[in-house]
Formats: structure tokens, C-alpha cells, sequence
């Protein structure tokens, strides 16, 4: 069930639906903000004053270009790009790039616009925007990935710098990718611009921990929520969404703290694996060989896969849904809740539909938006592009020390905030509250940009 949004409020969404027809997902993402913003107008009357709401519903700048490319067949293909530079209050535009057939200007647009209240919330200085391409690079050889990141980077870098915009990764887009874009940076803009992108790899300008940040600033996040409630992760059963970046790392920091995953995913089928999935199986799998998670089912015989299977229906204590937008339904939020589910923290981007996000929140089980639970990463590229300009390299425990203080803060923010605004326990609010309130603010002093 929806929440019913105030007079006013209900008149922002209503013209936020009839400028950005069809884009559900942005609909969706503005609506779940706006349910928690009731009692900050009444506390903060001059935002109504300053329009804040209807600026930062707003984009600053949207970019859609064309991408062409040659694939290995010597065949011409045009695929879209997008880069929506939604808020720069706060900092440079921050914010990852996805590489996905579904891709359209309504999904980078939900993405952005998340991204403004997750930096936020991070502390640090980051604006916020998302870009991508409705590319496919499944089944595409390296040269073809290449030459397509050549072409998107080719129109993109007149629009990116180190204190304008600073990409980094997300579906589609890891550290291989950034090679290639960085690498046609350098080469056009002639300045080896470190701080341009991150998620850079180590030998050239990349930060430690990078590459974990997302998933270990999930569970970070996950075990003070737990804490704050009593417990933690040690000795729970979990379940994982997903087998990319976000979900390997989020299995590993589960593991180093005592919990046990027992299934992951992709968009083909289900692995489930009783005595606790082996890690080192799954890496070699999808990092090194880059093929189906169902090949894991193949080389450990105790191992179950369920083609189609739905993830959220095997018991569990904790779900982490790390794959995908609305790949959590209000009926799937039932059944983990019926099977004894007591936390869930999003490793994606607003995993959860809005059905599911209630009925948890309803069930008063622990639930951390996607917003808190996964801005580590973009903390860690927010590290990443100090070290940048500093010329400085920390190693990994140092970095992993800096990650996990900096998800406590984000999780004590939201905790405190919820509670301040009338709704403890309520890490939505919290969430919504605390990040839109650093923004709001910002914009006031700036005037009228
Ligand atoms: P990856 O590309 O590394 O992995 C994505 C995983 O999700 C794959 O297992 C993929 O399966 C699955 N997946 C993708 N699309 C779909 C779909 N439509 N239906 C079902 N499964 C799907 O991406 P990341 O791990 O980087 O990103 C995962 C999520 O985390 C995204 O929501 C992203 O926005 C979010 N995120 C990522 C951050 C990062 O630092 N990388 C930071 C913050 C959030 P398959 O291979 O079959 O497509």
C-alpha cells in the first residue's frame, strides 16, 4: 500500500509524472523520498519558499548521445548514451555508469536521482548523477567492449572533469571498462586526469577497497543494524540476489563475519549450496572466467541450481538483495517474512518495490534502503579521488578502517534521524530525511542556481 501524500506534496509527484511521462522507475524513486518529507516541510516552511522540492526533482543537465561502434564482424552498431548531472550542490557530480539492454533515460534518471540523498548521506563532498548505455555486453568479445567504450568516452569527456563530473562503475561497467574509458580520456583530453573516474585499477590510480566497498559497506551497515537490535550477523543464514560486483563482495564480508550465504543468483536461475557457498568457486567463476552461475552447480555436486528459481522463497535470517531494481516484490517481502526473515539490507539500487519497502517496514523487521546500505562505494570513490589529488595510495586496512567508520556514521545518522523526525526504527525516513536535509540546505545558500 501506498502512503498517502500531503496536498501539497501529492502536487509536486503529480508534475514530476506529467514532465517525465513513462519513466516509472523515477516515479517510483521521487515518490519514496517525497512519503518521508511530510514533517521536514513543516519543521523547514522556507524549502517550500526556495522550491527546493521542485529543483531537486528536477535534473541540472541531461545529456543523450549517440554511440556508434563496429563489431568484430565489421558490422555498424548504434547504441544510446545517457548522463543526467542531477544535483551539484554538494559537491562534483558523482555517480556510476550502466552497461544494460534495458537501459533508458527512466532508469538513469531513478538511478541520479538516488544518488543525490546516497552521497549526501556519505558526508562527503559529491553531487550526484548516473549515466549509461542501453549497450548489451553480454556475449561481446574484449575488442567489441573496447571499441564501444572508446565511442561512448569519445562524446562523453566534454562533459567530465575532476571537479565537474566523475563517473565510476555499475552493472555492465567494472574496472575493465574503466580502463578502456580512461584510457580514450587520456588519449583525448591529453591530461593523465586521475581523479576524472573511479574505480580505476591499482596500477593506475585505483583505490584499495574499491572494488569490495558496495558489498563490505552493505554488511557493514547490515551487523549495526543488527547491533543496535541486539545482534549480528554471526551465525545467521543469508541470502544473496545477484553474483556481480556487489553481491561477491557482500558474500565475502558476510563470511569474514561469521554469517552463512547459502544461495545467489543471475538473471538466468538460483544457486543454492546447504553447507554455505565456496566463494573461491564463485570468484573464479564470475570474475576470472566470466561465465553463468549455473556452472557452479556443475563443479560442486552438493549444489542445487533452479533455472527461473526464485531466490527469496529459501529460508533465511537475512536478504540481500544485490542484483537489480524491483527484483524484491511485496509478495516475495511476505514469504521471507513468513519464513523467519529479521533483516534486509539492499546491495542494489532500490531493490525492493514500494509494496515490498511497506509491508517490511510494516513487519517492523530491520530494513536498510539501498541509499544507506550501499553508499559505501561511492564513498570509497570519494576516497578514491582524494588519494587522486593527493598522489597518495592507503593500503587495505587503512582503507577497509575509513569504509566501515563511515558506514557506522551513515547508519548512526539514519538511526537518529528516524528517531528525531518520529518514526525510530524507520531507517527509510531516516534515510530520506537525513540526506534530503543536506542538500536542501546547501541549495538554500546557494540561491537561485
Ligand atoms: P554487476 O554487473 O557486477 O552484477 C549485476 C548482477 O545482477 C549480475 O549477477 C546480473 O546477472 C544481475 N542482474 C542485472 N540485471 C538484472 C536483471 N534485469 N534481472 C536479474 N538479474 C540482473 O553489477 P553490480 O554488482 O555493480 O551492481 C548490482 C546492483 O548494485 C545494481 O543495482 C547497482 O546499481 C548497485 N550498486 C552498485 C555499486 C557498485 O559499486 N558497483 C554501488 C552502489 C550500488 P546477469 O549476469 O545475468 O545479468
Amino acid at each position: 500500500m501506498k502512503k498517502r501524500l500531503d496536498e501539497k506534496l501529492e502536487l509536486v509527484f503529480q508534475d514530476v509524472i506529467s514532465r517525465n511521462p513513462g519513466e516509472g522507475e523515477f516515479h517510483q524513486a521521487v515518490r519514496e523520498v517525497l512519503e518521508s518529507l511530510g514533517p521536514v516541510l513543516v519543521k523547514y516552511p522556507e524549502f517550500r519558499q526556495h522550491k527546493i522540492l521542485e529543483r531537486i526533482c528536477e535534473p541540472e543537465r541531461q545529456i543523450i548521445f549517440r554511440v556508434p561502434w563496429q563489431d568484430d564482424q565489421g558490422e555498424v552498431r548504434i547504441n544510446r548514451g545517457f548522463r543526467v548531472q542531477f544535483n551539484s550542490a554538494l559537491g562534483p557530480y558523482k555517480g556510476g555508469l550502466r552497461f544494460h539492454p534495458s537501459v533508458y533515460l527512466g532508469t538513469i534518471k531513478f538511478l541520479g536521482f538516488e544518488q543525490i540523498f546516497k552521497n549526501a548521506l556519505t558526508g562527503m563532498p559529491i553531487g550526484g548523477a548516473k549515466g549509461g548505455s542501453d549497450f548489451d555486453p553480454k556475449h561481446k568479445s574484449e575488442n567489441e567492449i573496447m571499441r564501444f567504450c572508446q565511442s561512448f568516452m569519445t562524446e562523453m569527456h566534454r562533459h567530465l572533469g575532476e571537479y565537474t563530473d566523475v563517473p565510476a562503475g555499475d552493472i555492465g561497467v567494472g574496472t575493465r571498462e574503466i580502463g578502456f574509458m580512461f584510457g580514450q580520456y587520456k588519449r583525448l583530453t591529453n591530461r593523465y586526469e586521475s581523479g576524472v573516474l573511479t574505480g580505476k585499477g591499482l596500477d593506475w590510480g585505483g583505490a584499495r577497497v574499491r572494488r569490495e566497498a558496495t558489498g563490505y559497506g552493505a554488511v557493514f551497515f547490515l551487523n549495526e543494524m543488527l547491533k543496535s537490535r541486539g545482534t549480528s550477523v554471526e551465525g545467521k543464514t543469508c541470502l544473496v540476489s545477484g553474483s556481480g560486483n556487489v553481491a561477491i563482495y557482500t558474500m565475502e564480508k558476510l563470511q569474514q563475519l561469521g554469517g552463512k550465504t547459502v544461495a545467489c543468483s543471475d538473471s538466468n536461475g538460483v544457486i543454492f549450496d546447504r553447507k554455505g557457498l565456496d566463494l573461491n568457486l564463485i570468484k573464479q567463476i564470475k570474475e576470472v572466467e566470466r561465465v553463468r552461475i549455473s556452472e557452479y552447480a556443475v563443479r560442486q555436486k552438493r549444489a542445487k541450481y533452479f533455472p527461473n528459481g526464485k531466490i527469496w522463497e529459501i529460508p533465511c535470517d537475512v536478504a540481500l538483495p544485490c542484483a537489480t531494481q524491483n527484483e524484491l516484490t511485496g509478495k516475495d517481502a511476505k514469504t521471507l517474512v513468513k519464513n523467519g526473515c529479521i533483516a534486509v539490507a539492499e546491495g542494489a539500487n532500490m531493490p525492493t518495490t514500494s509494496e515490498g519497502v511497506h509491508y517490511f517496514l510494516d513487519a517492523k523487521i530491520a530494513f536498510a534502503p539501498g541509499k544507506a546500505a550501499n553508499a559505501g562505494g561511492v564513498a570509497t570513490s570519494a576516497l578514491e579521488m582524494q588519494q587522486n589529488a593527493s598522489r597518495d595510495a592507503w593500503d587495505f586496512a587503512y582503507t577497509e578502517t575509513k569504509l566501515a567508520d563511515i558506514m557506522k556514521q551513515i547508519h548512526r545518522r539514519c538511526h537518529d534521524t528516524a528517531e528525531e523526525f518520529g518514526t525510530p526504527g524507520n531507517y527509510v525516513n531516516g534515510a530520506n530525511i537525513a540526506g534530503f536535509l543536506k542538500v536542501a540546505k546547501a541549495m538554500a545558500a546557494l540561491g537561485l542556481v
